[in-house]
């Protein structure tokens, strides 16, 4: 018999032009914080699209920085506190969503953003709007914000039903600015969540639902990625699989893969799409080892003949960072031991020992 939970309440607004669609909508009170990163919000268009529609008045922190910090969430989280802002608009990639979810916690709850992670918080942070401009992190549908932790030296992620964005404005035409490798990474990022959430132990029949749809829609902008060329389809396929795979791994969470890629981020300044590619096809191989047909499953909806040509796949997008990655065998075994301290690793299938983290990290592409 099938058993499941489907929860997922943001609102999801997909289209083009679905910003200036949504007119006095778009506001969730009457002041906004408006967080973004240095300059995606204004490249993409975004910002000018909120601008041009929002009623009502805002104030803006466009301080965020790739991979954010508990600092940078305690400024923004002040401003929103200072200001008597109501609700958060975050318009960017992650990095700027996941910082807008954690300040609209810290906008109504005293609590050091540390301590939200072992006592969590009393107070439902601040209405939020999602206008994601890359295609890859799917945090504008998931109840998740990866924050990195300098006293625990990784990337560690908080959830909470309210950090569920309330609406999600999801347009293809923001993702047009991405320079190719934030393309390419970000693109791997949504793929990993798509296979990872589909090959979780926590996966059930409608998250595999929405992750198999994902993964058949990301296997055909492969040509695209290849060839590194654009157009506004390919772009609308990559954010929609990208938008899939957030909804999939709000109900699974992400498995070994994830894991691994945080200490190569943290340490090895991988951005995190790209971290997750260093591992993902010696996952499959150690996957299909315990789950045979899901691994084929998701080689067919990919249109790859076997795991060692989805590598190859792999080396090929990231072919300009070939030799890049040094890691020497007390640093595998170090990353292998701090993945094993996380969630992700009971949630993948085979429940791999520290041995085969290893192995899977000695595979590297890059
Ligand atoms: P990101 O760190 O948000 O952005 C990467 C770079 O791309 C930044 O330099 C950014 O510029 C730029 N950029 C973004 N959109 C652009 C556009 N349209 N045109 C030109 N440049 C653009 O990258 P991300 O991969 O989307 O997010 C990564 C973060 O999300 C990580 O911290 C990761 O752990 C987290 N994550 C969260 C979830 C979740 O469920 N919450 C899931 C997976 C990953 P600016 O600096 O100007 O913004
Ligand atoms: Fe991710």
């Amino acid at each position: 018999m099938n058993k499941f939970n489907y929860f997922m309440p943001t609102k999801v607004v997909y289209g083009s032009g679905v910003v200036r669609g949504a007119g006095a909508d778009l506001a969730l009170g009457r002041r906004a914080l408006i967080v973004t990163g240095k300059s995606s919000a204004r490249l993409s268009g975004a910002l000018d699209d909120v601008l041009a529609v929002l009623p009502g008045d805002h104030v803006i922190f466009d301080q965020v920085e790739n991979n954010p910090s508990v600092e940078t969430v305690i400024r923004g989280g002040m401003m929103a506190k200072d200001e008597g802002c109501d609700y958060v608009i975050a318009i960017g990639g992650g990095s700027p969503l996941d910082a807008a979810k954690v300040m609209a916690v810290l906008a109504v709850n005293e609590v050091h953003p540390l301590d939200l992670y072992q006592v969590g918080w009393k107070q439902q942070a601040l209405p939020i709007v999602a206008i994601p401009t890359t295609a890859g992190t799917g945090s504008e549908v998931t109840q998740y914000a990866v924050l990195t932790i300098e006293e625990a030296e990784t990337k560690k992620g908080l959830r909470g039903a309210d950090l569920f964005p309330q609406v999600a404005y999801v347009d293809p035409k923001y993702t047009e600015s991405l320079p190719l490798d934030v393309t390419i990474d970000t693109a791997v990022d949504a793929l990993s969540h798509l296979v990872e959430s589909y090959l979780a132990k926590r996966a059930s029949v409608a998250s595999e639902m929405v992750a198999l749809q994902g993964i058949a829609l990301w296997g055909t902008t492969i040509p695209s990625l290849r060839q590194g060329v654009f157009d506004l389809h390919a772009r609308d396929a990559l954010l929609l699989s990208s938008t899939l795979g957030g909804i999939a791994i709000a109900h699974t969470g992400t498995a070994l893969v994830h894991a691994l890629g945080y200490s190569l981020t943290y340490y090895d300044g991988l951005p995190h799409g790209r971290a997750n590619a260093v591992c993902m096809e010696a996952y499959l191989e150690f996957t299909r080892k315990v789950a045979p047909e899901k691994v084929e499953t998701v080689l067919e909806l990919l249109e790859l003949p076997s795991v060692e040509a989805f590598g190859e796949l792999m080396g090929e997008l990231f072919a300009d960072y070939k030799g890049s990655l040094q890691l020497s065998s007390d640093r595998i075994a170090h990353y292998a031991d701090k993945a094993m301290l996380t969630a992700n690793i009971t949630n993948s299938l085979g429940e791999p020992k520290v041995a085969e983290l290893t192995k899977i990290l000695k595979t590297s592409i890059l």
